[in-house]
């Protein structure tokens, strides 16, 4: 299994303006109880290892957070169901300013330093690991801007897009793209597919093993599956906790320890061909969150290597991170095997 190391220069505030993120926030909160009343959420247990012993709790928005005691993954519980959550993403005020407002604030930065090495991701590994492979699908991309860079790849012949939650724009401006708009295991019955991509999609479906069980029906034998998430073995979310913004419902409902998502993987009988964690910010998110909020003590290690490291020291810690899979950006290159 690869671990790749990826270096590059971008910081927060470019993918995330803070402005924007204040007002995603609040939206997030004033929608949480009119999309999820508390008497229609499910009680779960660990979506990664089925374990259901608590190591550490907590609430953020209304909703309540497990750590798993044996693989340390983090996940809601209770939760709402996939149709409350697909209405979800359809129609409150947080996910429309998402989509139509608040991505476009970054699209160029966005599309330079994420999507673009997707798709260089993509094509590199499709081509050494299934160079016959002539069909793409991508499921429930919150970023349109991804289907602009996807649309030009020339590599597959085949391209569709399953998503429930995009607009009518957007479908008009992908006309070579075949679209199902319905939700992601729906989508995918019946389809035979070569490749599929699935960003950031694990941590906010009700059900990750069906998803990814649904992935593993829908590929042809050596077929490859993309996947980004978010992961709470990473540094930044293992020293801000709770603190994090980057821990908010319903977007992260399940936040997987790397050893957790291995576990998973393996029970849907993907090969990983690749796990890293190729994340830039781990470092400059917790050094962000001390100065804002101060009151948030953080180990005094981190608190010295922040104020007595230059910036040299700095990069070579999340290198670091990155070299042994403590970022809490992960991405992953599954293969269902032949
Ligand atoms: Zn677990």
């Amino acid at each position: 299994m690869h671990n790749i190391v990826y270096m590059d220069e971008f910081h927060e505030g470019d993918l995330k303006p803070l402005e924007g993120l204040r007002k995603y926030f609040q939206l997030i909160k004033e929608g949480i109880p009119e999309f999820f009343p508390k008497s229609e959420l499910n009680e779960c247990s660990c979506p990664a290892c089925s374990q259901s012993k608590i190591a550490a709790e907590f609430t953020k928005y209304g909703m309540r957070y497990i750590e798993c005691e044996s693989c340390n993954s983090l996940w809601v519980s209770p939760r709402p169901s996939e149709i409350a959550l697909i209405r979800y993403f359809e129609e409150s005020k947080a996910e429309i300013f998402w989509r139509n407002e608040f991505i476009h604030m970054t699209d160029r930065k966005r599309k330079e330093k994420i999507l673009q090495p997707w798709i260089r991701w993509i094509t590199e590994s499709t081509q050494e690991y299934y160079a016959n492979a002539r069909s793409i699908a991508d499921i429930h991309t919150k970023q349109p801007v991804y289907l602009d860079e996807l649309q030009k790849i020339e590599r597959f012949q085949e391209k569709v897009l399953i998503s429930p939650f995009l607009s009518q724009t957007v479908l008009k401006e992908h006309p070579s793209m075949r679209v199902f708009q319905e939700p992601a295991i729906e989508g995918l019955e019946n389809q035979q597919l070569d490749v599929i991509t699935v960003f950031d999609g694990l941590g906010m479906t009700a059900d990750p093993f069906a998803l990814l069980s649904a992935i593993f029906s829908a590929l042809a034998p050596g077929g490859l599956c993309f996947l980004t998430t978010t992961l709470i073995s990473g540094f930044d979310l293992q020293t801000l906790w709770d603190a994090a913004e980057n821990i908010h419902p319903p977007t992260r409902l399940n936040i997987f320890s790397d050893t957790g998502l291995l576990t998973l993987v393996q029970k849907t009988g993907f090969e990983c061909i690749e796990f890293s964690t190729p994340g830039v910010l781990d470092l400059e998110i917790v050094a962000a969150e001390q100065q804002k909020n101060s009151s948030n003590s953080i180990p005094r290690f981190i608190a010295y290597l922040l104020k007595h490291r230059d910036e040299n020291t700095h990069k070579a810690f999340q290198e670091f991170l990155q070299a042994h899979r403590l970022s809490s950006y992960g991405r992953l290159l599954l293969r269902k095997p032949t």
